[in-house]
C-alpha cells in the first residue's frame, strides 16, 4: 500500500509505516500534478500539512484514494466532509503540536515585552553609531510575572499556553464559549500542580488582560473576532499575539491600534493572506513575526509523524481484518 507524504513526514513516522509494510513516498508533487501522480502511482493515502490542498475536484479525480491525513490541526486545506461522504478516511493530529505553539507564543510575548524582536532588527544596522539612542528606545520594557494574560479559545493550545504562563507567575484568564472550565496541569520539579480555571466573558477578558493570545478557529462567517470595537475595550499598552488563524484579528484594525499606541506590540505567526501576507504588517516596527512556524519543532514533527502512522496502521488493519 503506497502513501504519498506530499508535505513530508518525520523519519519516525515513515519508519513506523514501513515496518507495517506501507511504502511511503516523500517527494513533493506540485499541486497541479497531484491527480496524475496519485492515479499513476496507485497511492491509497495522501498526507499533507498546510501547503497541499485537497479539494473536491482532486477527490473526484482520484477514485483509488482511501485516506487523507493532515499533519497538524487545521483542516481548512481539505474538503473534509466531501471526502468523508466518498468513504475516504480523513485524519489529523490535533494534540501533537499544542506545546510547541504555546512555547512559541511565550517566546513572542517575552520578546515583545522587551522589544527584543525590534532590537534584533536595529542593532546590526545602527548599534555602533546609535547605541545610546537604541538603549533609550528599548528601555521601557515590562515583566510577564504578575501580569494578566487573557487567552481566547481555551482548547488544547490555549490550555497548554496557560500552563507556561502560570509557570511564569502570570495570572491567567480565558474566554471560550464552549469550555466553562478546565484543569491546567503544570509540571514543576517532578511535581504536578493542578490549577482550575473558569472561563469568563470576552468583555471581561478584554478589559482586564495585559497580554492577549488568540487560540480559536476561524469564525463560521469568516469575520474577525477582534476588530476596532474590541481593541477599544482593551487596556492601553496591551500586547496581543495570534498563532491561530490570520482572520481572527482584523488586520486593518490591528495596524490602526498599533499606530495609535493603544496596542503596544503584536506578535503574529499567522496571516490572512498566507503565503503572501501584507507588507505593511511585515514591516511594522511594533510586530514580532514568524512565518506560521508555531508547530515547527523537531518534537512536534516527531509526534505528528508517530500519530499519523499509528492512525493509518490502525485504520487499514481494521478494514482489512
Ligand atoms: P482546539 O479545538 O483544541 O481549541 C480551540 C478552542 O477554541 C476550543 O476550545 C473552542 O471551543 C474554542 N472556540 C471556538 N470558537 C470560539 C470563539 N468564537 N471564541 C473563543 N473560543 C472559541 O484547537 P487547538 O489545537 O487549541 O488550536 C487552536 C488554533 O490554533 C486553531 O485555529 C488551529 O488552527 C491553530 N493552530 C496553529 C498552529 C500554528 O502553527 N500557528 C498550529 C496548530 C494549530
Amino acid at each position: 500500500m503506497k502513501i504519498l507524504a506530499n508535505d513530508g513526514i518525520a523519519p519516525i513516522g515513515k519508519e513506523n509505516l514501513e515496518k507495517a509494510r506501507f511504502q511511503v513516498i516523500t517527494e513533493t508533487v506540485a499541486q497541479e500534478d497531484l491527480v496524475n501522480a496519485i492515479n499513476e502511482n496507485g497511492y491509497i493515502g495522501l498526507l499533507v500539512r498546510s501547503a497541499t490542498t485537497v479539494r473536491k475536484d482532486l477527490i473526484d479525480s482520484c477514485p483509488g484514494l482511501k485516506l487523507i491525513g493532515r499533519g497538524g490541526v487545521g483542516m481548512d486545506n481539505i474538503d473534509v466532509e466531501y471526502a468523508r461522504s466518498k468513504d475516504i478516511k480523513v485524519i489529523n493530529t490535533p494534540a501533537a503540536s499544542s506545546q510547541s505553539v504555546a512555547e512559541q507564543v511565550m517566546a513572542h510575548l517575552f520578546g515583545a515585552a522587551r522589544f527584543i524582536y525590534d532590537s534584533n532588527r536595529k542593532m546590526p544596522i545602527s548599534g555602533v553609531s546609535d547605541f545610546k539612542k537604541l538603549k533609550k528606545k528599548y528601555g521601557k520594557g515590562v515583566e510577564l510575572r504578575g501580569a494578566t494574560i487573557g487567552i481566547i479559545g481555551f482548547g488544547r493550545i490555549g490550555q497548554s499556553l496557560a500552563s507556561y504562563a502560570l509557570g511564569c507567575g502570570m495570572n491567567v484568564i480565558a474566554y471560550d464559549p464552549f469550555v466553562p472550565n478546565a484543569t491546567v496541569k503544570i509540571k514543576v520539579a517532578n511535581q504536578t500542580v493542578k490549577v482550575d480555571i473558569y472561563t469568563t466573558s470576552l468583555d471581561d477578558l478584554l478589559t482586564r488582560a495585559d497580554f492577549i493570545s488568540m487560540h480559536m478557529p476561524m469564525l463560521f462567517d469568516g469575520n474577525a473576532l477582534i476588530g476596532n470595537d474590541e481593541f477599544a475595550k482593551m487596556k492601553d499598552g496591551v500586547i496581543i499575539a495570534n498563532a491561530s488563524r490570520g482572520g481572527v484579528i482584523n488586520e486593518d484594525a490591528l495596524i490602526a491600534n498599533l499606530d495609535s499606541g493603544k496596542v503596544a506590540h503584536a506578535a503574529l505567526d499567522v496571516f490572512t493572506n498566507e503565503p503572501t501576507p501584507r507588507e505593511d504588517l511585515l514591516k511594522h516596527a511594533k510586530i514580532s513575526l514568524t512565518p506560521h512556524t508555531g508547530a515547527a519543532t523537531a518534537e512536534a514533527q516527531d509526534r505528528i509523524g508517530e500519530e499519523l502512522a499509528s492512525q493509518i496502521i490502525n485504520h487499514f488493519n481494521t478494514i482489512t481484518a
